[in-house]
């Protein structure tokens, strides 16, 4: 293939502005996909993601096109999710390619993701065609909506293109801006092999198959090949390109877009972001890669049946090749016994991380409430950093704490920016700036400690916006703050799972809900239990479970036999769930109840 005439681009924009839509045009247009095999969203392959109509994983697909000069392209796309915690994906798509569409939405205009996307294609010096979608739905404001994105990103050689992903009108003249506006690759095909390994799945009959973006040189079947990083030297067995699955070839060139798949088995010899190199005739210069991603977000993975730890230990090496974001170390809990602190990049990337895991593992998980990382300087001198709230060094040996901070930048109409600072306000926040990107969308910038929107931050901006307000955050720096470690201890006995670092002046608050909580969902005892909050070993709140009298009304509960059956039926599961401690039994749905409802704000 003639390099000049392959051009290889992704996808991004705000989640639902309706890049996977677009793409399916695309692949329509090309007659990459028969008409007969298409679906919606056809790039969207995990279960998952159908379900919750989000786009988790990159994805990568060859078209044909033969354009209007005569002359037959090559097309790579690759699709990005457009989560503000999948934005690692989105940096390792933009590696491997020249240009990027940016899809927005007629209606809803520039959003957060939109402008963090956005950026990062700009950063990364590739050429972005702003593409306005979803012009056949009544209220588009397409000529808003491109005064928005000339704000964004400056002025362009060209206009805004007009497209509606769902009639298809102006997928064409996308095409046609894709070869003649995105440069062709300039690698050089005469030079040492040098690949660009940007992604991995799992196989368990072929092993690991490796996504691969050639940069320089050729590689074949049947070439020895090194991966630079863990210097792992296999054969190639097969290669290929998407289309959307996978199609051999004998050989992928400079420029090109495919997978390698090499009989490796282990799959800590494969890192994306690694250099694929010719093991005969190594290139000496790695590519540079990516950045490490950084995880943000801590919380504890247990199985709920306690002899699983091995197959969640397996099951976590093999979704961190598919994701590798995602980092864990083994821990243990008095309470829940043996499991892996996770970092995740956000919540959202938690929550898919344990869905994942449940799902494709088949596994049952606990998750602990999540938190951040704090890095805590002692007394003596000595630095740590620390992911897990039980850990944290007794107070009278801490000189300071420090949390991380982030930017944050919300983008909404402009009659929610009352409602937005206030609510920035009451999550210590620091207001950095308000701009108006027109008369009808506001960007508000905020600092914020991170640990104050791990938990139910978004879920408060959406419902005080009516849905309108989206938010794109980065990391900052670390900051000293006055927190505290907040105990919870049953029958005198402190239960690590439920330790949290709170802001010193809102910690009787925050013990007090918890405990609430707690004393609502386990179940009273024979005796009384005394439920505490404490921080230092001062206890700061305090309730009572009362203990049980002999109760024979509970035989009668009311409801027909089937359902108490059903209760029955659970109780058992439940019994063999239930965790001692001390000489207290705490059923395993009071720890979902405390945990899951996070930080109890
Ligand atoms: P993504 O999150 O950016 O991948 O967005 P999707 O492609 O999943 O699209 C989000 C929603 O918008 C889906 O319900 C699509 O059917 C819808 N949609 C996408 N493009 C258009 C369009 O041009 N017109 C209309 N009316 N709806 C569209
Ligand atoms: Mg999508």
């Amino acid at each position: 293939m003639n390099q000049n005439q392959i051009r290889n681009f992704c996808i991004i924009a705000h989640i639902d502005h309706g890049k996977s839509t677009l793409a399916d045009r695309l692949l329509e247009l090309t007659n990459t996909v028969p008409k007969r095999q298409m679906r919606d969203q056809i790039l969207d392959q995990m279960d998952l993601e159908r379900e919750r109509g989000i786009t988790i994983k990159a994805q990568a697909v060859r078209m044909s096109y033969k354009a209007k000069d005569g002359k037959d392209y090559i097309l790579n796309l690759i699709d990005t999710p457009g989560h503000v915690d999948f934005s690692y994906e989105v940096s390792r798509s933009l590696a491997a390619c020249e240009g990027a569409l940016l899809v927005v939405d007629a209606v809803q205009g520039v959003e957060a993701q939109t402008v963090a996307n956005a950026s990062l294609a700009i950063e990364n010096g590739l050429t972005v065609i702003p593409v306005i979608n979803k012009i056949d739905l009544a209220n588009a404001a397409p000529q808003q909506v491109s005064k928005e994105i000339k704000e964004l990103i400056g002025k362009q050689k060209s206009e805004p293109l007009l497209a509606s992903a769902k009639t298809g009108k102006g997928a064409t003249e996308v095409l046609e801006a894709i070869v003649n506006q995105i440069p062709a690759p300039s690698g050089k095909s005469e030079s040492y092999l040098r690949a660009l390994i940007f992604d991995s799945v799992y196989d368990s009959y072929r092993g690991v198959i490796v996504f691969i973006r050639v940069v320089d040189g050729r590689i074949s079947k049947g070439d020895k090949v090194k991966f630079m990083a863990s210097g792992q030297i296999s054969e190639v067995e097969e290669l290929g390109f998407f289309s959307p699955s996978m199609v051999k070839a004998d050989s992928l060139a400079a420029g090109e877009v495919g997978y390698v798949i090499a009989g490796i088995k282990d799959m800590a010899n494969v890192k994306v972001g690694d250099t694929l190199v010719n093991a005969l005739n190594p290139a000496k210069q790695a590519l540079s890669g990516y950045q490490e991603p950084k995880p943000m977000v801590f919380a504890g993975l247990y199985t709920l049946d306690g002899g699983e730890y091995p197959e969640l230990r397996e099951a976590l090496a093999k979704l961190k090749l598919n994701d590798p974001s995602l980092s864990y170390a083994p821990e243990t809990s008095p309470a829940l016994g043996f499991g892996f602190r996770c970092g995740f990049l956000g919540l959202l990337h938690m929550e898919i991380v344990k869905e994942r895991l449940e799902r494709e593992y088949d596994l049952e998980l606990v998750a602990t409430a999540p938190n951040v990382a704090y890095r805590v300087k002692k007394k003596d001198g000595s630095q740590q950093e620390i992911c897990n709230p039980s850990e944290f060094p007794p107070a009278n040996q801490i000189e300071s704490i420090k949390e991380p901070y982030i930017k944050a930048s919300i983008l909404a109409p402009p009659e929610y920016l009352g409602a937005i600072v206030d609510l920035c306000q009451q999550h210590r926040g620091q207001l950095i700036e308000v701009q108006y990107l027109s008369e009808k969308r506001v960007q508000i910038n905020y600092h914020l400690p991170l640990s104050e929107i791990v938990i139910d931050f978004y879920d408060q901006l959406k419902s005080k916006t009516r849905g309108y307000a989206t938010l794109d955050y980065e990391f900052l720096d670390y900051q000293v703050a006055d927190l505290v470690k907040l105990e919870i201890l049953v029958a005198g006995k402190p239960i690590d799972a439920f330790s949290s670092i709170v802001p010193r002046n809102l910690a009787f608050e925050k013990g007090k809900t918890v405990l609430e909580k707690l004393r609502q969902a386990v179940p009273k005892q024979m005796f009384e239990i005394a439920l505490q909050a404490a921080i230092g070993g001062r206890i700061i709140a305090r309730e009572t479970i009362r203990a049980k009298r002999k109760d024979v009304l509970s035989k009668c509960y009311g409801g027909d036999v089937t359902r108490k059956r059903k209760l029955l039926e659970k109780q058992k599961l439940g019994k063999k769930r239930m965790k001692k401690v001390g000489r207290v039994s705490i059923p395993q749905e009071a720890f979902l109840s405390v945990l899951k409802s996070g930080k109890t704000s």
